[in-house]
């Protein structure tokens, strides 16, 4: 195996030109473990480590950017981000366990697009963004474009993440974010929420609901957000809301759980989320 070692970004470039069937490695935890799985090497790889300045996080006027190669163990122990972004903060420090979270990045966690990774749920109730970067330029796309199918993303061979930018959410909002697993550490989750939501006197002014394990791709939960927007929460507008959800989900049975028990528990996380609001 040819491994390469980039010290910056036009290393890297340089390198993916002549080298484009080279497997990009961050932390390695995903990778690593599904070499292990298949028993099947590639030939070439391309270390990400060795490029410091893509490890980073920075608070703008309007938005904290996030750099690819920051880790789980950073994000959530940044104080930027637990202040504004608290349920980014918290999805990172329910990742795996120390050393999956010492080794394991948020560049990583949206490019390996599992439905069960824990930071998109968040990071789609903050209507987040990519920064992605090729030899030809950058362009930023929502992250809510970026998962195109079960593990297939809408990055083109010669990109790479470079930074996750999130918008600084509204004033006075609520949000959680909910994990179900096998056990406490070191467990994938069976089904993931996430929401924020800002209420007025005349109802919900802004709802963002996301989810994960419940099908191909995480996802945001439009139909559920269109019924709530604007409406007062009411319990029977809470068992509405929850119907809708589950109209349009059909999640998988596989190894970690059931097609009814992730709907079980979802249509709970939702209402959880809505009576605590
Ligand atoms: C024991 C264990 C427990 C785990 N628990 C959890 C958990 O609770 N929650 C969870 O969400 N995940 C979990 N994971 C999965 C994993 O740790 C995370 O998804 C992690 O964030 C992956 O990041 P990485 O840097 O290790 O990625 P890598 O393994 O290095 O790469 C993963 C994929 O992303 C690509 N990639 C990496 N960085 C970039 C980039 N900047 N641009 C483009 N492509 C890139 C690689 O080419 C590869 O295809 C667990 C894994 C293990 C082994």
């Amino acid at each position: 195996m040819n491994i390469f070692t980039p010290s910056n970004i036009k290393e890297l470039f340089e390198i993916r030109a002549k080298h484009s069937n080279a497997v990009l490695l961050a932390g390695g935890t995903d990778l690593l473990a599904q070499w292990h799985n298949n028993k099947s090497h590639p030939q070439k790889v391309i270390s990400l480590s060795g490029i410091k300045n893509l490890s980073f996080v920075k608070e703008e006027k309007n938005y904290v950017e996030i750099g690819a190669l920051t880790t789980h163990s950073v994000i959530a122990a940044d104080r930027t981000i637990k202040k504004l972004l608290p349920v980014l903060s918290y999805a990172a420090s329910t990742i795996g366990a120390p050393a999956i979270r010492n080794m394991g990045t948020i560049g990583g966690n949206i490019a390996n697009a599992s439905p069960a990774a824990d930071l998109p749920p968040a990071l789609l109730i903050y209507d987040a963004s990519l920064i992605l970067a090729s030899q030809s330029g950058n362009r930023e796309l929502k992250l809510s474009e970026f998962f195109r199918g079960y593990k297939l993303t809408a990055l083109s061979d010669n990109e790479f993440i470079y930074s996750v930018r999130i918008p600084l959410p509204p004033a006075d909002i609520y949000s959680e974010f909910f994990k179900i697993g096998t056990r406490r550490a070191q467990s994938i989750a069976k089904v993931s929420f996430a929401g924020l939501i800002k209420k007025d006197k005349k109802g919900i002014e802004t709802i963002r609901l996301a989810a994960g394990s419940v099908a191909p791709v995480p996802i945001r939960l439009y139909e559920t957000e269109r019924f709530l927007q604007g409406r007062i929460l009411t319990r029977s507008v809470i068992s509405s809301a929850c119907d809708i959800m589950l109209k349009y989900l059909k999640p998988i049975s596989d190894v970690r759980s059931t097609e009814e028990y992730r709907k079980f528990a979802l249509k709970n996380l939702l209402t959880r989320f809505l009576n605590k609001a």
